[in-house]
């Protein structure tokens, strides 16, 4: 066997082991067809049954209540960023955007190319280093939805708690920890997320809607770009990109086989714990970039004294097996992405890796 790196990309992102293998085993020959998943008709009764099944343990696992649909759309997280406001923002209407750092930021711009909208919060004024509280919160009149983005993947930072809209709609972009914990769904009148954080490979987005949503699409909106095209037609319209729901379809099922999201929450809080202890047991060696009311259970951020040993850090950093703990390019600095994927074993090297680093560097 190769030797798996310890990955903490920040996606594309590590999946599970035993769900590439058992993809490798079904690679060629899928349940005895003698041909793959990809081979075939996405009307095939075998491709049918993975849609439905994927369907199934998205309602099971995150408890999703009657009266949403779950859709599979291609396009990744930034085509929702327009699709939102096209279906959903009415002339005469306005959106709300909670800003919170850089995904937010994109969502909010792409919304203005399409309707009125404004800042119903914004982290600006602290750096965006903590989520904004529901006393920080603004709801206008005529608001069609209020937008957040429960993890910036960027920034490093998660609502603990999402806030409280009242009877305006609440619309959640949870690209980068969907499945990380236990979510009441319920409080959403829609979520979505691209796959490749926490759900699989990327080429698939799930979205999942309140059937109510579906109605109020103008008219001269493309066919491909309504929720109720994909809705009525449980997202076979077109061609779907079968092989990454297959691959989420395993990610679902292995979710399941440990202990579902609240085994998920509790795994990923023990692996996140190593490394935010590293970073608070340093002395200041490491600086947490994030307020601790707000840290990411899914993306660690942290700073060092310099540049120079940031990219000392990195350097060492890869010789020893670690991949991805480079910032991102617009934030710099480190970080370390905890995916569910990610093993404890992982996280365990890299603060065993910091601990060591610090000693030599401290
Ligand atoms: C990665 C990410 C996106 C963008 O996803 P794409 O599928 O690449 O369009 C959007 N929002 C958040 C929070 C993300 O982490």
């Amino acid at each position: 066997m190769t030797q798996r790196a310890y990955n903490f990309n920040a996606g594309p992102a590590a999946l599970p082991l035993e769900v590439l293998q058992q993809a490798q085993e079904q690679f060629v020959d899928f349940q005895g067809i003698g041909m793959s998943i990809m081979e075939i008709s996405h009307r095939s009764k075998q491709y049918e049954q993975v849609n439905n099944d994927t369907q199934a343990l998205m309602k099971e696992l995150l408890g999703i209540p009657a009266g949403y649909e779950v859709l599979f759309l291609q396009g990744g997280a930034s085509t929702q960023f327009a699709m939102i406001p096209m279906n959903l923002l009415q002339a005469g209407q306005s959106a709300g955007y909670i800003l919170t750092g850089s995904w937010a930021d994109k969502a909010y711009k792409e919304a203005k190319l399409i309707g009125n909208v404004y800042a119903a919060a914004s982290g600006e004024a602290n750096g965006f280093t903590r989520m904004p509280g529901q006393q920080e919160l603004t709801v206008q009149e005529q608001t069609a939805y209020i937008h957040l983005t429960s993890n910036e993947t960027i920034a490093g930072s998660q609502f603990l708690q999402y806030p409280d809209t009242g009877s305006t709609p609440l619309i959640g972009d949870l690209s980068s920890d969907i499945m990380c914990r236990p979510v009441d769904v319920s409080q959403f009148a829609m979520i979505y997320a691209g796959a490749q954080k926490n759900l699989g490979p990327s080429g698939v987005t799930v979205v999942i809607l309140r059937e109510e949503l579906l109605q109020n699409s103008p008219k001269h909106l493309p066919t491909m770009l309504r929720y109720d095209t994909h809705a009525k037609t449980k997202s076979l319209y077109n061609t779907p990109p079968v092989y990454s729901v297959y691959m989420v379809n395993l990610v679902l099922q292995w979710i399941k086989r440990n202990g579902g999201l609240t085994q998920m929450e509790q795994l990923n809080r023990s692996k996140t714990d190593l490394i935010y202890n590293a970073i608070d047991q340093s002395g200041g060696f490491y600086k947490g970039l994030v307020d601790p009311s707000s840290r990411s259970l899914m993306n660690i951020t942290f700073a060092l004294e310099s540049d120079e040993l940031e990219a000392k850090f990195i350097k060492e950093s890869e010789k020893h097996g670690f991949v991805g703990l480079k910032g991102h390019r617009d934030v710099g600095h480190l970080r370390a992405s905890t995916y569910n994927a990610v093993p404890y074993e992982s996280c365990k090297a890299l603060a065993d890796f910091m601990k060591q680093f610090q000693q030599q560097n401290g």
